[in-house]
């Protein structure tokens, strides 16, 4: 999977995982909650799974 962007907000709720070409037909904007949309950056993964 080529994820790229996310909603931060919804993500838990609704996994508002978006490719570019996605993120860019919905205006970098969140179709849940109509926030911008953020880079879906390795850190973030890192972030999640290290909490010890
Ligand atoms: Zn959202």
């Amino acid at each position: 999977m080529d994820i790229t962007y996310i909603c931060t907000h919804c993500v838990e709720k609704y996994e508002t995982y978006f490719c570019p070409a996605d993120a860019k037909r919905l205006h970098y904007r969140c179709p849940f909650c109509d926030r911008e949309l953020v880079p879906y950056t390795p850190w973030i993964i890192e972030r999640r799974g290290s909490s010890r």
